[in-house]
């Protein structure tokens, strides 16, 4: 391919200063992760052990899809419960009990913290233990803390996977591990790109049936294809495992240094290189080009929601022609994170965590073109004129790769375009 990438910036933001808040918080909790977690994960079951706030937060964010037999219920905690007046685990066990004699097709279940259950310290890794071994071999019951306390949002999908890294089996064999609950549609992609260059065997974490899973062991080689994947990522280099590190595959550039990383590391040639990406770099960059028009030049500001900031970020500004003024993320892990930050030209204040008044006030200041944040804070910005992306699409949207690189970007134009329509309706 004859064009290259923009040259990296010679500052990135790799060495600047972080800002860290601590404060008033505006994000969802990790059990938001179960709505495509249990999606992708065919077999297995998600049994939050909490309250009827838990209950109703899922029953909000999971929209209609609760009338479609979802596999993911609430265990709710009942007074006697809290009171400890009732023994809890005795409890668990008869709904599990119940829960699985009802609902054979459950081959893993998770057992899922919450804020209440961890305040009366319910001991759900011995539950599960226990679970274990009484429904083995049938079902694996493994648990995680999805609680409003531990766990910011997308963080629930990486406590999962973190609980499942310690139970796959040892293995020696070569391969390649994609780690990342992606859309179907979007993983097929990933894989057949990979694929067409000769890499596999190619496994991905959460497989979509228990059936379907591997080894890991020193000679197997991961990729991140998301940022907030860390404690996964720390349980993984427990094994052994070895990190292919690479920005993330958000956009053209994302996508080609991601695979360019994997390709290096399983030896694939240039020319190879070339054939398999040369097509979809190009489709990417025209989509791109087009999706951007109306952001080009326009400020960005970022509060913080999923672990995917810094990465879109990166990408705005390096492809979509944007200018950085604020990027805010719940968590910044610098060894994830290193090779985007390293893209991101240094100039926007980076920060980490949250106190969400101080953060208002400096994004009221700056009255950025686009306010990428939160459905709590999206309305209450439009009605003092500033133009907002309700960040919780980016997760749930398929994004990634080179086929979905014009739809990201169009998902930040689009409430710039709607914001010029209407401005032009109402001078007429
Ligand atoms: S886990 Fe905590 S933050 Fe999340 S819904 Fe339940 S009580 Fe609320």
């Amino acid at each position: 391919m004859t064009e290259q990438f923009t040259p990296p910036p010679a500052r990135g933001c790799a060495n600047t200063p972080v800002l860290k808040e601590r404060g008033q918080h505006e994000v969802f909790c990790g059990l938001t992760g179960i709505i495509w977690l249990h999606r992708k994960m065919q077999d297995a079951f998600f049994l939050v052990v909490g309250s009827r706030t838990c209950a109703h937060l899922l029953q909000s964010a999971a929209g209609v899809m609760i009338f479609a037999e979802p596999r993911f219920a609430t265990a709710i905690l009942e007074e006697t419960d809290l009171a400890g007046m009732a023994d809890a685990q005795q409890e668990l066990d008869r709904v599990v009990s119940e829960l699985l004699a009802r609902r054979p097709d459950i081959k893993q279940l998770f057992l899922v913290g919450s804020c209440p259950s961890e305040v009366i310290k319910l001991d759900l890794a011995k539950a599960a233990e226990r679970m274990s071994a009484q429904f083995a071999p049938n079902v694996r019951v493994l648990s995680y803390s999805g609680s409003g306390i531990e766990t910011t949002f997308t963080q629930g999908e990486d406590a999962c996977l973190a609980a499942m890294v310690p139970v796959l089996p040892q293995t020696e064999a070569r391969e390649l591990l994609l780690v990342g609950a992606l859309p179907d549609v979007v993983e097929e992609q990933a894989v057949g790109l990979l694929e067409a260059m000769g890499i596999g065997p190619i496994r991905v974490l959460p497989a979509s049936h228990i059936n379907d899973e591997y080894g890991i062991g020193s000679n197997t080689f991961y990729a991140l294809t998301q940022p907030f994947l860390t404690d996964t990522h720390e349980a993984l280099q427990r094994r052994g495992a070895q990190h292919i590190a690479a920005p993330f595959p958000f956009g053209e550039e994302g996508t080609t240094q991601w695979l360019r990383a994997i390709a290096d590391q399983f030896g694939v040639s240039e020319a190879k290189f070339a054939e398999v990406t040369d097509a979809p770099r190009a489709r990417a960059r025209k989509a791109v080009a087009q999706a951007s028009e109306a952001i080009k030049g326009k400020s960005v500001f970022f509060f913080p929601d999923s672990q995917l900031e810094i990465p879109l970020a990166r990408f705005l500004t390096r492809e979509c022609g944007m200018e950085a003024v604020e990027v805010g993320a719940p968590f910044i892990h610098k060894a994830v994170m290193s090779s985007d930050l390293n893209l991101l030209s240094e100039g926007p204040v980076i920060a980490e965590g949250q106190d969400v008044d101080k953060q208002l006030d400096r994004c009221r200041a700056a009255r950025p073109d686009l306010t990428v944040c939160g459905l709590g804070l999206a309305n209450p910005l439009e009605a003092e004129g500033l133009t907002t992306k309700w960040a919780i699409e980016l997760v749930f949207t398929p994004v990634h790769f080179y086929e979905q690189a014009g739809d990201l970007a169009g998902l930040f134009s689009r409430p710039v375009r709607r914001r010029d329509l209407l401005k032009l309706e109402a001078a007429e």
